[in-house]
């Protein structure tokens, strides 16, 4: 015995260091966010007036991607961003608004993803918002956000429209101040790295 693979889960169950992250799970979190929606959101359903279209595909409800924008799009002070890719135009625009209001905003991302054609990096290095890259061949696979240091978006949730519409993935939204601490550590350690 020994080896983690031949342990019993019930003995992970049992350390402190288990126990501490089941007492604060919980206690933080604000909701979770499942996808894929069936549909994008209507653009035109949020702007004011709402949408003519007479035969329109698009999500005029909340979907989980709207949910998701909205959490973005409340980011009052500050919004730092760490994600593997970036090609989503409804979250990228989110992001630019933020930037345009003031918000400071940050962005971390991986070097291989942020040529590749839909891209939304260079938008927001034209639009002034600092973003640095891993610069390394192992991938900057993180896809979390923290906004204004109080709430945490985490999950497999890439930043893309195919994310959004095809693929299983989750997101849970956090307010739990240690994982914040912890999350804005490691984004902070990581900016200082990739300069
Ligand atoms: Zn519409």
């Amino acid at each position: 015995m020994g080896g983690c693979a031949s342990a019993p889960a019930e003995k992970y169950e049992t350390t402190k260091e288990v126990a501490d992250l089941k007492a604060q799970a919980g206690a933080g979190v604000i909701c979770t966010l499942f996808f894929p929606d069936a549909k994008l959101p209507c653009r035109n359903a949020r702007q004011p007036g709402g949408c003519r279209r007479q035969h329109c595909d698009y999500a005029h409800d909340a979907t989980n991607l709207t949910r998701f924008l909205d959490y973005l799009a409340s980011a009052k002070s500050t919004l730092d961003i760490c994600v593997f890719t970036i090609t989503n135009d409804d979250i990228a625009d989110v992001v630019l608004d933020c930037h345009r209001r003031g918000v400071k905003v940050r962005i971390i991302t991986d070097n291989d993803q942020a040529t590749t054609t839909g891209s939304d990096i260079n938008k927001f290095r034209q639009a002034g918002i600092p973003v640095r890259q891993d610069n390394t061949p192992a991938h900057m696979h993180h896809k979390f956000a923290i906004i204004d240091g109080r709430l945490l978006m985490n999950g497999s949730f890439n930043w893309t429209r195919q994310a959004v519409t095809s693929n299983n993935e989750n997101v849970t939204v956090l307010a739990d101040v240690t994982l914040i601490k912890s999350f804005q550590a490691q984004f902070d350690k990581l900016w200082a790295q990739f300069k």
